[in-house]
């Protein structure tokens, strides 16, 4: 497939509607008073599998023909991607294999076993776990699920925003979190093919803008990992990048970088106004919205609360700092 089109988005839909739940978007009654602006919550949180990724993954493995399926299915991401495709392989009774480095934590392992995957152990980094990842694919006939730059899984990824315009087609503004911009390639696609009118903003974060640095490049650039909060953005976009930074790029209309307080943020706003867990990924757009970073924002604003998977013990710590 070339860069999937809005119909593509359309089969996507019909095609995950067994596997992927539609997830509510609910109005922030708090952040639009600040604002002046109603401000609309995507919830992705209480996705299955605890993130959106879920429906990627499941628009991905169903368009396999069943000769391709039948072997099972491939990837080397061990976070919320991983889980995603360990659960969907599970739903539809096929074989999956996850390969982690031996870096990766025990219980995220244990996750990934507990949906029904296999889970090869290999190397010291994220490197050699690639390396194995080839290697398996080819020794055992198995279909790559990558975790962004694929059609199939932008188009999945991109019934968010769908669903979001069907809640409210009136949306003025949206923001956006971008990693490898599955997210961002799909939801831009859904939204700015809708509504051309529409201003979408993505969302960076500071220790880990591949993304962003990328854009301004003109072509896929790598940069060194620093430790965030929002874990799951941190990654760069492929040095083979096809389809997610020219989507991107067309997409935007601009960018905002948020810091590590802002994204804390926003975790201890969902669970002090909404008693919502949302993990750090999820919450940048709240976190730059409560500290008026963005101004004309026009009537309607939609975020998208994209996961929940927090280390349960620095989540606490976290909130019982902030919420003191
Ligand atoms: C993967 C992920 C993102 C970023 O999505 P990309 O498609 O990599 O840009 C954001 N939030 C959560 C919770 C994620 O798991």
């Amino acid at each position: 497939m070339n860069q999937p089109s809005l119909q593509d988005v359309f089969r996507a839909r019909g095609r995950i509607a067994g596997i992927a739940e539609r997830t509510p978007l609910i109005e922030s009654p708090r952040l639009s008073r600040t604002l002046g602006s109603r401000v609309f919550v995507k919830l992705e949180s209480l996705q299955r599998t605890g993130a959106f990724k879920v429906r990627g993954a499941a628009n991905r493995i169903l368009s396999f023909t069943a000769e391709q399926r039948q072997a099972g299915v491939i990837t080397f991401s061990t976070g919320n991607h991983g889980k995603a495709v360990a659960y969907v392989a599970g739903r539809l009774g096929l074989p999956a294999v996850v390969c982690i480095s031996e870096h990766v934590p025990a219980y995220r392992a244990e996750r990934i076993r507990e949906l029904g995957a296999e889970v090869v152990v290999k190397g010291h980094s994220q490197d050699e776990a690639e390396r194995e990842y080839h290697r398996l694919i080819s020794e055992r006939n198995l279909q790559p699920v990558v975790p962004f730059d694929d059609p199939y899984v932008i188009a999945g990824q991109a019934t968010i925003g769908l669903e979001m315009l069907e809640d409210e087609p009136e949306l003025d503004t949206a923001l956006v979190q971008l990693s490898g911009g599955g997210l961002g390639a799909g939801g831009g696609l859904a939204l700015k093919e809708i509504n051309p009118r529409l201003r979408l903003i993505g969302v960076s974060i500071e220790r880990s803008p591949a993304l962003l640095e990328s854009l301004k490049a003109g072509r896929p650039v790598e940069l060194e990992e620093r430790d965030t909060v929002a874990d799951s953005l941190l990654g760069g976009i492929g040095m083979d990048n096809r389809y997610t930074l020219q989507m991107v790029d067309r997409y935007f209309d601009e960018h905002i970088v948020v810091d590590e307080p802002e994204i804390e943020l926003g975790m201890s706003y969902m669970l002090s106004e909404h008693s919502l867990v949302v993990e750090g990924a999820g919450t940048a757009a709240i976190g730059a919205l409560l500290q008026r970073k963005i101004t004309n924002l026009g009537n309607k604003v939609g975020v998208i609360a994209s996961g929940s998977a927090v280390d349960l013990a620095q989540y606490l710590e976290t909130m019982s700092r902030l919420l003191r």
